[in-house]
């Protein structure tokens, strides 16, 4: 039995079960929004991934019960040629609705003559964490690598196809969930803020 919880901010499942892996282990049950009803709408307007996550965190706490701890994440891809874009417009780079194809083809467009050596890029994730007593904390996470000239691969989700991470030649797409789990921008995040609840 866990002496503390920690609710995710995210109405998807995946996400839960995600964060319940990597913080498996340490003194905190992971549970979902909908033990307070759901995670609420919120309008991510924010302009950067901390904002982001801190505006998700705390529209949870207002519902959260007494005595929870809630955490939000909030990611995206910075590409260093397009001046950090699409950064936390990652999702609706395409547009509102755009789906993970439409915001891959438009970032390869958008990239089009831009050489090899200069296709750098980053994943970074934040986390931001509000204690029982309304203390707010951030954690952050990154993967930094290269965008590929055309897409590979079927793992993973968003910008996995055309993302090759520094020591590998292979994309996110192709290279798979289990490289990925070890590499990636979220867990390290997770890796940080699992070191920091382990001590409480
Ligand atoms: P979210 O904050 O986790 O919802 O991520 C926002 C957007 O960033 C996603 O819709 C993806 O387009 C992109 N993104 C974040 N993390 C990843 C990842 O691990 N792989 C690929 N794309 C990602």
């Amino acid at each position: 039995m866990s002496d503390y919880k920690l609710i995710i901010a995210t109405g998807n499942a995946h996400k839960v079960e995600e964060f319940e892996q990597l913080l498996s282990g340490i003194n905190f049950e992971v549970c979902s929004a909908k033990i307070c009803g759901g995670m609420p709408e919120v309008d991510e307007n924010g302009d950067s991934f901390v904002a982001n996550a801190q505006i998700k965190a705390e529209a949870l706490r207002a519902i959260a019960p007494e005595g929870a701890w809630v955490m939000a994440d909030d990611s995206g891809l910075e590409v260093d040629a397009l001046d950090g874009a699409p950064g936390v417009y990652s999702a609706r780079y395409a547009g509102a609705d755009a789906t993970d194809q439409a915001n891959v083809v438009k970032l390869l467009e958008a990239l089009r003559d831009v050489p090899q050596e200069q296709r750098t890029a980053r994943f970074r994730c934040v986390l931001c964490v509000i204690d029982e007593f309304g203390l707010i904390s951030h954690y952050d996470g990154s993967c930094e690598g290269t965008i590929a000239k055309r897409s590979k691969g079927d793992s993973g989700f968003g910008y996995d196809p055309i993302f090759i991470p520094v020591g590998h030649n292979q994309t996110f797409g192709q290279l798979g969930d289990s490289v990925k789990a070890q590499l990636s921008h979220r867990a390290k995040a997770a890796q940080w803020l699992k070191a920091t609840l382990a001590e409480l």
